[in-house]
Parts: structure tokens; C-alpha cells; sequence
């Protein structure tokens, strides 16, 4: 069940929030994986709309989104948990305070709200029962980009290839931004599911693939060059 602040696509805790002009407000990969799919759909004559109120998505909202901030961004469903640990009345702390999605068209930026709250200096998982879980939150997720350098995968995309990687799989599917990956642990490799051969024995991985790796630190984050988050670039 959607309550308010979910987003209606995911249902859940909103992650690098996007408000569209009609000021409907989605996770920043799910409104994005709505936007690329109609683009996609021929049939679809009115383009990308909002899944909200069929108002249409105006392009540039996605040319080169860039986010002010930090790259250590945690999942909001772990802050709420925190949150509710630390519950001694007092507002919320924001980290990093008037944060917002901004595209290359630079009049557009008004229309782009980031959640203050999803991004946040420190990436730690307390985890509430027991004694604290495993501390994981030193590992990272990063996928190679078109034009060199690395993405973070999302907060939640993390979780499940860390998951995954824990559970000894070769491989795993993902959707992101609408479209079906294959997550490959074994070669370290992504590439879209459609994009892959397929045959009795499962999907097969040909040319068309990225790398993606797992940094274990954040020392180790800050050697490379990581360009953003799920795709929206992070401008220091
Ligand atoms: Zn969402
Ligand atoms: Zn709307």
C-alpha cells in the first residue's frame, strides 16, 4: 500500500525524487523507466505522460540530470529506521540541505525536486533489532559508463546485487529503468536481457555487455571516478 511520500510506481520510500511539472513527484529510475518505455511503445501516440494524471513528461527533464550532493546516498527505507531509533522529537537533520535534480536546460531546474532526505552524508545500515546486523555499508555497486568513468548503481539495486553476490549466484535480473538486466556475479558484466542470446539453457551474454564491480570502501569509491547515481550525475 502507497501511503503518502511512497512513490505510486514502486510503492515505496521515494528514491532520488523527481517532480514533474503537474507536481507529481516519483523515485528519479521509475518515473525515468516510465519515460523511456512509452517512448518506446509505438502504439503510445500522446508520448510519455504522468502515470498520475496523464499530464505529458516534458523531455529535458531528462537531458544530463545532475544532482548537487553527495555520492553516499543510502536507501530512505533505512533512514525511516533510523529515524524511528533516534525519535527524540527535534525535526529531522537534513544533510545537505536545498538539494535539487537540475538538467542541462537550466531553466528546467525549478521543476526538479531531490529529496534532502535521500541523500545523506553517511551511508551506515544500523539496523534496529538484535544487536547490529552486519555492518554492510561499505560496499558499493558501480556500473562502467558509455563515455568512461562509473555510475552507482541506486541504493536499492545495491541491496540486491549484494544479496545475490551473498547467496553465491552467478547471476541475477534486475529492472532498472524499465528494462530488464542480467546481472552477471560470475564475469562481472551487465547487459539488457533483450540484448542477450537465449536458448533452453537460459540467457547468454554476447558482446553488448558493461562492466559493473563492487568497491568495499569508500576509500576506495574516491579512487575512481564515479560520475553519479542511477544515472543522475553528481556536480560537487
Ligand atoms: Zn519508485
Ligand atoms: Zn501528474
Amino acid at each position: 500500500m502507497a501511503t503518502e511520500g511512497d512513490c505510486a510506481i514502486c510503492y515505496s520510500k521515494i528514491l532520488l525524487p523527481l517532480t514533474l511539472d503537474c507536481d507529481h513527484t516519483f523515485c528519479f529510475t521509475c518515473i525515468k523507466g516510465v519515460y523511456l518505455t512509452s517512448m518506446d511503445d509505438e502504439d503510445n501516440e500522446d508520448g510519455p505522460c504522468c502515470p498520475m494524471c496523464r499530464e505529458p513528461i516534458d523531455d529535458e527533464l531528462f537531458d544530463h540530470p545532475t544532482v548537487k550532493g553527495q555520492l553516499d546516498m543510502r536507501d530512505p527505507e533505512e533512514k525511516e529506521e533510523e529515524k524511528e531509533k533516534e525519535e527524540e522529537g527535534d525535526e529531522e537533520k537534513k544533510d545537505v540541505s536545498n538539494t535539487s535534480i537540475a538538467s542541462d536546460a537550466g531553466d528546467k531546474m525549478d521543476d526538479l525536486h531531490a529529496d534532502l532526505a535521500a541523500l545523506s552524508v553517511s551511508n551506515t545500515v544500523v539496523k534496529q533489532e538484535g544487536k547490529k546486523k552486519k555492518n554492510d555499508s561499505s560496499s558499493y555497486w558501480l556500473y562502467q559508463g558509455g563515455g568512461g568513468g562509473w555510475w552507482r548503481f541506486d541504493p536499492r539495486c545495491e541491496k540486491d546485487l549484494e544479496k545475490g553476490r551473498e547467496e553465491g549466484k552467478d547471476s541475477i535480473k534486475m529492472l532498472i529503468c524499465g528494462n530488464m538486466y542480467c546481472m552477471n556475479l560470475d564475469k562481472m558484466v551487465q547487459q539488457r536481457l533483450q540484448e542477450c542470446d537465449y536458448d533452453d539453457t537460459g540467457y547468454h551474454l554476447t558482446g553488448q555487455n558493461r562492466s559493473i564491480r563492487r568497491v568495499e570502501s569508500k576509500e576506495e569509491l574516491e579512487t575512481l571516478r564515479v560520475r553519479g547515481i542511477a544515472g543522475v550525475a553528481i556536480s560537487q
